[in-house]
């Protein structure tokens, strides 16, 4: 006999289902079982006077053990799983297993020691799907929209970026590092003439930080597509994308969230407001009497971040804010600039940043002015080949996908990711 999920299982029909057993109650004369799979639960019910056969299987069985059940699925007002329960008529243990080292109430290191034990709540399966969802969500979108979906290496041989916070990594005879994001990949994509570029993959980044927004390894959505007009192209593609990826996780799961979660989808309308740094920094003074500290103007901290959030719900009733206007030394060398400025962008959603992105500088001696001014060039010698052949005008973000999905929740980035890494966390 075929597996069915417990959501398929019809009344009187012969089946067999498995799963996990969530809790197993042996009472005087009843053994109930509840089975658990991707799809729900039912309560297994055994009859010690008439199934003692059927009840020995179960001698010494947890909750925990992965159970298969033969029987029939019947209807019966006394049950409280959705008045359904299910009437073995065979017993076979899977995996019978030991009592969880996991108390109810543990404290989030405990709970990630154990996070495959942890993960089986229904909480945490919801969390872990609607990551799954938002991402297909935004997939779809890409694929629609005539994007490529690539691979980058996360093996790099020069430090990316800017040399700070990488990871470095013993490479047979020489060093190599990981990569802390695509960017440089993307574009050369680009450069190859793939014209629209997407990747969902790992970035590694050695910030000995431990706030409840930052990991070592992380999953960015990453984006990078050509012949745009300015960096607006870009945020306008960002907002159409973001819309895509909630709206799918809205349909599927918004109910079972604002259960769970106590979380609302919101769904987000176009345009999201978009505001220059200068103007931002104008109305966080006046509204909140936040003045940026000396040391990040020209720039976002946790703080603004927070009062930016606050003020686009106050002034435009939306959750979303694009700020743009950043000042250059506080942006990558790669951001095109025009009078000065680098054409990009953060985006914040509920408090925090979810995305930087920008219009790229693709002109090689621009590129290498900018570059010579941080004083990267040697760093980044092969990266600027790439536009010395041939390369379209471009742009693109990344959006942390984790980082989304815990705002969406409200949680912590320990309590969302599958499995946690920081500065102290390499297990399991
Ligand atoms: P932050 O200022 O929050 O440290 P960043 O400016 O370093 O972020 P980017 O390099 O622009 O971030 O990365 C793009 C996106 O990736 C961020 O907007 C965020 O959503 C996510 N992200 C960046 N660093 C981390 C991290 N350490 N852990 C989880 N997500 C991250």
């Amino acid at each position: 006999m075929k597996r069915i999920l417990i959501n398929e299982l019809v009344e009187n029909e012969e089946s067999k289902i498995s799963g996990f057993a969530s809790k197993i109650r042996d009472t005087k004369y009843m053994i109930f079982v509840i089975l658990k799979d991707r799809t729900g639960s039912i309560q297994v019910s055994l009859d010690k006077g008439t199934q003692e056969e059927l009840c020995k299987e179960l001698d010494g069985v947890i909750a925990g053990s992965v159970i298969e059940f033969e029987g029939k699925m019947v209807l019966s007002e006394y049950v409280k799983q959705g008045g359904k329960e299910f009437i073995p008529s065979k017993v076979n243990v899977l995996s019978k297993a030991e009592a969880s080292p996991l108390e109810e109430n543990a404290n989030i290191d405990t709970r990630m020691d154990y996070r495959w034990i942890d993960l089986r709540s229904e909480k945490n399966q919801l969390m872990l799907n609607v990551q799954s969802t938002f991402v297909e969500g935004m997939r779809e979108h890409c694929y629609k929209e005539g994007f490529t979906e690539i691979h980058t290496p996360k093996l790099i041989g020069a430090a990316s970026e800017s040399g700070s916070d990488v990871f470095e990594v013993k490479y047979f005879d020489r060093k190599a590092y990981l990569a802390q994001s695509p960017q440089f990949y993307k574009q050369m994509a680009l450069a190859s003439g793939l014209e629209r570029v997407f990747e969902v993959a790992p970035c590694f980044r050695a910030e000995n930080s431990n706030t409840n927004r930052h990991a070592t390894e992380f999953t960015s959505f990453d984006i990078e597509f050509a012949y745009i007009d300015s960096f607006e192209d870009v945020m306008d593609f960002e907002e159409d994308l973001i819309i895509a990826g909630l709206s799918k996780v809205k349909e599927r799961y918004g109910d079972k969230i604002k259960e769970l979660f106590d979380k609302e989808v919101i769904v987000p309308t176009k345009p999201f407001p978009r505001i220059k740094l200068e103007d931002l920094y104008k109305e966080l003074e006046k509204r909140y009497n936040y003045q940026i500290p000396e040391f990040d103007v020209g720039d976002m901290n946790a703080e603004a971040e927070g009062l930016a959030y606050k003020y686009a719900m106050e002034e435009f009733g939306h959750e979303f804010i694009f700020i743009t206007d950043f000042k250059k030394t506080k942006r990558a060398f790669y951001h095109m600039r025009k009078n000065d400025i680098p054409q990009g962008f953060d985006l914040i959603w509920r408090g925090a940043e979810i995305t930087s992105g920008a219009q790229r500088e693709h002109r090689y001696e621009e590129l290498k002015k900018q570059c010579d001014e941080k004083g990267l060039t040697k760093d980044v010698e092969f990266y600027l080949q790439f536009f010395k052949y041939g390369c379209p005008p471009h742009g693109g973000f990344a959006i942390g996908v984790d980082r989304f999905n815990m705002l969406l929740l409200g949680l912590s980035i320990k309590e969302e990711m599958f499995i946690f890494r920081g500065p102290n966390r390499l297990e399991p």
